[in-house]
């Protein structure tokens, strides 16, 4: 058969190779995750990097006499043998907010200048805000034995709580589980373990007569009174007592006040009843052996 000019032109050649296509596998995409806390993480760790450089700095100390003038020649030379400081008590607070949201706000702005380590929600989440190695702001001023800076050597924990209510079962048991790996890893004292108002009986009422003290002591965390009390003396010295446990007796009524929202919990006046007394006598007796 003849081809016309318009046929088409056998020619006999290899079947083009296929085309290879490469799959590309998409990675699904990313979801956009908001934290809403981005920008005061970004201030923790600014701060924590500013703090590093006074960590370390070497300085020389600075021996002045009374007029002022370097009386005594001091000079730096590093040590190779220091480690980092770590606390010595834990601090229990209420919060006396209304919502762990509100609570999370008030230590996340610089303007209220208050913190605490660790805060433990109603449902027992519990939120670590400040490094267990760097100070909190949580106990101001006050006084308990001979330690006035409690921030510097303590752990602040608050618990959600409004001052009024029940502590939850979820949170106190989340406390317990915290309080256990901080003794542990920090090596705290049994009875170093104790509440704000015990700190600062005239400023603060946290956490107040509500808290589960009894349930504490049984797991190792603070003291409590024994089942069955032994009578206090007769001339038992009630506000040496106190002061021997640790309370600022400057103002005595606030620390028996103090004393009795932890100890006793019955009730919150400034009066010590024959019962109160003999819980006090036997409390002292733990905590100052
Ligand atoms: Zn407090």
């Amino acid at each position: 058969m003849a081809f016309t000019a318009c046929s088409p032109k056998i020619v006999n050649t290899k079947p083009p190779d296929p085309v290879k296509i490469d799959v590309i596998k998409a990675e699904p995409p990313k979801p956009v995750v908001f934290n809403p806390h981005a920008a005061t993480d970004s201030i923790y760790t600014f701060k924590t990097d500013s703090l590093l450089a006074i960590v370390k700095q070497q300085q020389s100390a600075m021996l002045f006499d009374s007029t002022g003038v370097a009386a005594i020649p001091s000079e730096w030379i590093g040590s190779v043998n220091f480690g980092i400081r770590k606390a010595n008590y834990v601090i229990i607070h209420f919060t006396g907010q209304d919502s762990i949201a509100q609570t999370i706000k008030t230590f996340t702005l610089k303007i209220t200048e208050v913190s605490a380590h660790y805060v433990i929600g109603k449902d027992g989440k519990v939120f670590h805000l400040v490094n267990d190695y760097l100070r909190a702001n949580h106990a101001g001023v006050g006084k308990w034995g001979s330690v006035t800076d409690m921030n510097s050597i303590s752990l602040g924990i608050e618990i959600d709580n409004n001052g009024t209510e029940p502590y939850t079962d979820a949170q106190i048991k989340s406390l317990l589980y915290l309080l256990a790996q901080l003794k542990k890893t920090y090596n705290i004292p049994t009875a170093n373990f104790i509440g704000h108002q015990d700190f600062a009986p005239r400023r603060k009422p946290d956490p107040g007569p509500l808290f589960p003290w009894k349930l504490l002591a049984d797991n190792g965390f603070g003291y409590w009174s024994d089942p069955v009390l032994e009578p206090a003396p007769d001339n038992f010295d009630y506000k040496t007592a106190l002061r021997l446990i640790g309370y600022d007796t400057s103002d005595i009524n606030a620390a028996i006040i103090a004393f009795k929202r932890h100890f006793v919990q019955d009730d919150s006046t400034a009066q010590l009843s024959p019962l109160d007394l003999n819980v006090l006598y036997n409390v002292y007796q733990k905590y100052a052996p």
